[in-house]
């Protein structure tokens, strides 16, 4: 997570200078500089795209990361930052330690080449010298907060060179609330950029199609590698197959994506590509096939909407949902569990728990409510599970709290804070959403993770004991010290009124 505030080297009538500035604090000064600087019409895009709310952004990594990770993610395709050094080495180490295999292009910038429009030149001169067919489809130019609050103007960048696609997008912390819809303004770009391919005449054919002449179903989401297979075996007696997984990991699928019957909405937070899709007469079906209800709804819904007879449809469910029913019989979860997460999968992982067998009482997600979450929402909330949009660490922290839970599920801090409670606890990024969860598979793999966790309780306390009768203290006092730090509450006490001083005073000068 980046939450440096850099700044550096940007004249104060470029991007306002004062501390605090950057991904949350300053964002409106930042949303004025940007609107003042000609990108208006991006912002207003961004803010209808992915709407804020209950509260203005939730606790995440450098939403801008979402982004870097599709382009990085895809062959051929050559990645290029402009920001912030400290914002570009957050992402670029990000990136790497998540495995990324490919450079992270940076072109780098100081007020005058920000402030005179000579960032935009440079940034033109790299994209020329990179664009070479031979190992590019694509490139992909990607403005953080300080170049889109300065205007730095991306979209007049060439469509193409030498043949080499150019994609230049506005990915503003203070624009675009997670990493998870990040993810979507790219992949919707470069769908968009796709579909005026498709328009104007032929276009490539992916590699190794294996659509078979079928029908195929566009799966819109980052997924574990077997859910693709097992969702093609669920669509087989309805003669269909699994399509393109978006986002994709090469140029020429974007075509394929396209070409899909259906669209599954496996996330549902992919608005700028779902817009792509109703673009091109694609129907769009949201939730997914996890557990039994939700596999018996997603094939009726993917199936109408592909105009398959109802027998068939029923033969598809009659064929899976038996293996399903097994394997969360024969792994079933007892426990109560909250959870919460900024991936856009918790919904769906949330229906899976709760037909394991699980007491879920929370579900948090940092991505907003859409349609395509709608079915999975109405489901949960009928078994009273509380669903939280655009949750905060807050209100995720005051879930655990309240429900006392024997396993909670979340993001670093809460898993933090449930562990220090005694609470055994899972990262909901790196152990849950990135397992299979489709179909007979997902049940099985799901439950085995969980229920070691929930065995976890009396190593927990255990610890807890240990390390309360070794001493070690808590807070700023946790350690092994020679002289324990003392608590200075006067201090605190006086830093406070300061503060409280300085904002009445900054608040008085304003109103006149
Ligand atoms: S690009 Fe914006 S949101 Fe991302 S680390 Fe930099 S200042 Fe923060």
């Amino acid at each position: 997570m980046n939450r440096s505030e850099d700044t550096d080297g940007v004249r104060p009538e470029a991007v306002p200078q004062e501390d605090g500035q950057g991904c949350h604090a300053g964002a409106e000064q930042m949303r004025a500089a940007a609107q003042a600087a000609g990108k208006g019409g991006v912002l207003a895009r961004l803010a209808a795209d992915y709407p804020k709310g209950p509260h203005d952004q939730p606790q995440s990594m450098c939403p801008a990361f979402g982004s870097l990770r599709v382009g990085l993610r895809m062959r051929r395709t050559a990645t290029v930052l402009s920001g912030s050094a400290c914002c570009v080495y957050g992402l670029t180490f990000t990136s790497h330690f998540y495995g990324a295999r490919r450079s992270v292009g940076y072109v780098p910038f100081n007020s005058e080449s920000l402030v005179t429009g000579k960032l935009f030149e440079d940034i033109r001169e790299a994209t020329y010298k990179l664009a070479d067919p031979a190992q590019y489809d694509a490139i992909v130019l990607i403005n953080l907060c300080v170049p889109t609050a300065s205007g730095v103007p991306l979209q007049l960048l060439p469509k193409q060179i030498n043949g080499v696609r150019v994609i230049g997008i506005d990915v503003p912390g203070f624009g675009v609330p997670t990493h998870a819809e990040a993810k979507d303004v790219l992949a919707g770009a470069m769908l968009h950029y796709a579909r005026s391919e498709v328009m104007a005449g032929p276009v490539q054919a992916p590699r190794g199609w294996s659509g078979g002449g079928k029908p195929t179903v566009t799966l819109l989401g980052e997924m574990f590698p077997a859910d693709p297979m097992i969702i093609g075996a669920m669509l087989e007696p309805m003669g269909l197959a699994a399509g393109t997984v978006v986002p994709t990991r090469e140029w020429r699928e974007l075509y394929s994506a396209l070409d899909g019957a259906v669209v599954a909405a496996i996330h549902p937070f992919y608005t700028a590509s779902v817009r792509e899709f109703e673009a091109a007469g694609r129907p769009v079906v949201g939730s997914a096939p996890v557990g039994v209800d939700g596999t018996v709804g997603w094939l009726q819904a993917i199936g109408e909407a592909a105009g398959v007879a109802q027998d068939r449809i029923d033969a598809a469910a009659n064929r899976i949902v038996p293996a399903i029913r097994g394997a969360l019989a024969a792994t079933p979860i007892k426990g109560r569990i909250t959870m919460s997460g900024y991936e856009g999968s918790e919904l769906i992982v949330a229906r899976l728990l709760v037909e394991s067998g699980a007491d879920l009482r929370y579900v948090g997600t940092a991505c907003p409510r859409t349609p395509w979450s709608e079915a999975d929402r109405e489901w949960l909330a009928a078994r009273g599970v509380q669903v939280q949009y655009r949750a905060s660490l807050e209100q995720d922290l005051a879930a655990m709290r309240e429900f006392q839970p024997d396993l909670a599920i979340g993001t670093t801090p809460l898993v933090q804070a449930a562990k220090e409670s005694r609470i055994p606890a899972l990262y909901f990024t790196n152990l849950i959403s990135a397992r299979p969860l489709m179909g007979p598979a997902g049940a099985g793999s799901l439950a085995a993770v969980i229920n070691s966790a929930l065995g976890n309780r009396d190593r927990f306390l255990q610890m807890d004991e240990f390390f309360g009768a070794s001493g070690v203290g808590t807070g700023d006092r946790a350690g092994v010290w020679e002289d324990t730090p003392k608590e200075r509450p006067e201090f605190r006490a006086n830093f406070r009124r300061q503060v409280i001083k300085l904002q009445r005073k900054l608040q008085s000068e304003q109103m006149v």
